[in-house]
């Protein structure tokens, strides 16, 4: 006779089948789908994702929850399968509150919204996305209803991507994070004097930019016999399984950050995917603790190791080498501050270290507005505009560059955005902790050997998968809370010594 555990794990085996193969349909929508596919791939995945939704809420599911609970019931909290029954018990009783048409519905939805954008993004209309952009909302308000909250619809949105955290918090760590970055921006805008970059504005060819992207990786130890690299619109990251993770990129020739920092920022979310272990099996535990811990990882190496002096010590020689004319004369110093420039531009993605999160302070406001329904689509763009003026001081002279920027509503990701300015936080108290276990760690990257901080990820993070919430995991790596004074400190240590203030 099978006990209830195996019988539970066996189930959730087969609702982790259906989400990977809807992961690879919608890497493959993001990849290679010819743009006549978008219905046709509409349905497929909303089938999926109510074949897949059925099966975990299902009262069986319930049933063996309450049974493998009994089982488990005297195990440590930190074993794996403790774990699996408290993490997949909190998912159940959420999830099962969502009807199953609203599953399929937004399924839907979602994908065809994410062709209109591709669409309306390259030609700069946001009136041919208004109606997906309106039917997003909506099935986001219809979604918090159904999931419940106690005290804005939300905070029902944002736990779906950061368990446990309420909007009120997160106002409360961006308020502080605002005190800081706003007059630390303001005082490098009135400095006058700007970092120069001017070598970074030329012809870098592609085929030596992917060369080099794909180099960076393998250093980082990212594993091409269990993952792979590609083009997309948008840079992501979807791991089909940790022996399938594939990261995507773009590549610009007329602006050589935008690749190659995307690739490693996406390294980071994808090393996560690849060390997530096989013992936690095919189930919810078989994923990143949270969208701000995946985010800490990606800022990890994006900022703190590749946005350093040492690693650009080792790898300048290498970019050098494929650009030889490009980067004549530029010295570790010279790079390793243009990389650093900061300057408010239109552009998330492509922000510094210090407006990025002035870009997402405004996106959480909108999406408060939108969801509270005290802004209508109607004026989003205008709103948009306006909180960029006022937080960043400039105005997008297109939609393209403003409003339609992103790919995350278009895929029904409202309560997204906050995650990547908590990763930037988390970022800064893991490596802070990392630095202090790795003695040597600046010479370690200064030499190219990044495997000891990798080693340290693996152990510290990527090993727990999902068993913990960001809020217990952060007790377990730095022994206190999520907090934004280390990396304000990084900040403004770094960045008033690039420009002497
Ligand atoms: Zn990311």
């Amino acid at each position: 006779m099978p006990n209830a555990l195996t019988e539970l794990k066996a189930r959730l085996a087969q609702v982790d089948d259906l989400e990977g193969a809807k992961h690879l349909l919608g890497w493959d929508q993001q990849v290679n789908m010819p743009p006549g596919g978008a219905e046709a791939r509409a349905q497929h995945i909303a089938t999926l994702s109510s074949l897949a939704h059925a099966l975990f809420v299902a009262n069986e599911t319930g049933e063996l929850l309450e049974s493998a609970s009994a089982e488990t019931g005297e195990l440590p909290y930190d074993s794996d399968d403790a774990s699996l029954v408290r993490v997949t018990r909190r998912e159940f009783e959420k999830m099962r509150r969502v009807p199953e048409e609203l599953v399929a519905e937004r399924a839907h939805a979602f994908a065809l919204a994410f062709s209109a954008w591709e669409k309306a993004r390259a030609q700069s209309d946001f009136a041919s996305f208004k109606p997906h952009q309106e039917r997003i909302v909506e099935l986001a308000i219809a979604y918090a209803e159904a999931l419940g909250y106690d005290a804005h619809p939300y905070d029902a949105l944002l736990d779906r991507f950061e368990p446990e955290m309420t909007s009120a918090q997160v106002a409360k760590l961006f308020d502080q994070m605002k005190a800081r970055i706003v007059p630390l921006v303001q005082a490098i805008v009135d400095r006058g004097e700007p970092v120069d970059d001017c070598f970074l504005h030329q012809e870098y060819a592609d085929g030596p930019q992917w060369e080099f992207g794909q180099l960076v990786l393998a250093k980082m130890g990212f594993d091409f016999q269990r993952g792979r690299m590609d083009r997309s619109t948008h840079p992501f990251t979807q791991g089909i399984s940790p022996d399938d993770v594939r990261l995507t990129t773009r590549i610009l020739p007329e602006r050589l950050l935008s690749g190659l920092f995307a690739v490693i920022h996406e390294g980071g979310h994808a090393l996560y995917e690849q060390g997530l272990p096989p013992t936690l099996g095919r189930s919810k535990l078989r994923s990143g603790a949270s969208y701000g811990v995946h985010e800490s990882q990606s800022r990890l190496w994006e900022n703190l190791v590749a946005r350093s002096q040492p690693f650009w010590q080792h790898f300048l020689p290498h970019l050098r080498r494929l650009f030889p004319q490009q980067l004549d004369g530029v010295d570790v110093d010279g790079f390793f501050r243009a990389v650093n420039r900061v300057e408010p531009s239109f552009i998330r993605v492509e922000a510094d270290e210090a407006t990025y999160n002035l870009h997402i302070f405004m996106r959480f406001e909108l999406e408060l507005d939108l969801v509270a329904r005290r802004l209508e689509v109607a004026d989003l763009p205008a709103a948009w505009n306006a909180k960029m003026e006022a937080y960043l001081g400039i105005t997008p002279p297109d939609d393209r560059r403003g409003v339609l920027q992103d790919v995350h509503w278009s895929s029904g990701f409202i309560g997204y955005f906050p995650t990547y300015a908590l990763g930037n936080l988390l970022a800064a108290q893991i490596f802070a902790q990392a630095r202090a276990a790795i003695q040597d760690l600046d010479r370690q990257i200064a030499g190219g050997a990044l495997d000891d901080l990798l080693a340290w990820l693996r152990e510290n993070v990527h090993r727990h998968g999902k068993k913990f919430t960001p809020l217990e995991l952060v007790e377990r790596i730095t022994g206190g809370q999520i907090a934004a004074d280390p990396f304000l400190d990084y900040l403004e240590t770094k960045l008033s010594e690039i420009y002497r203030l």
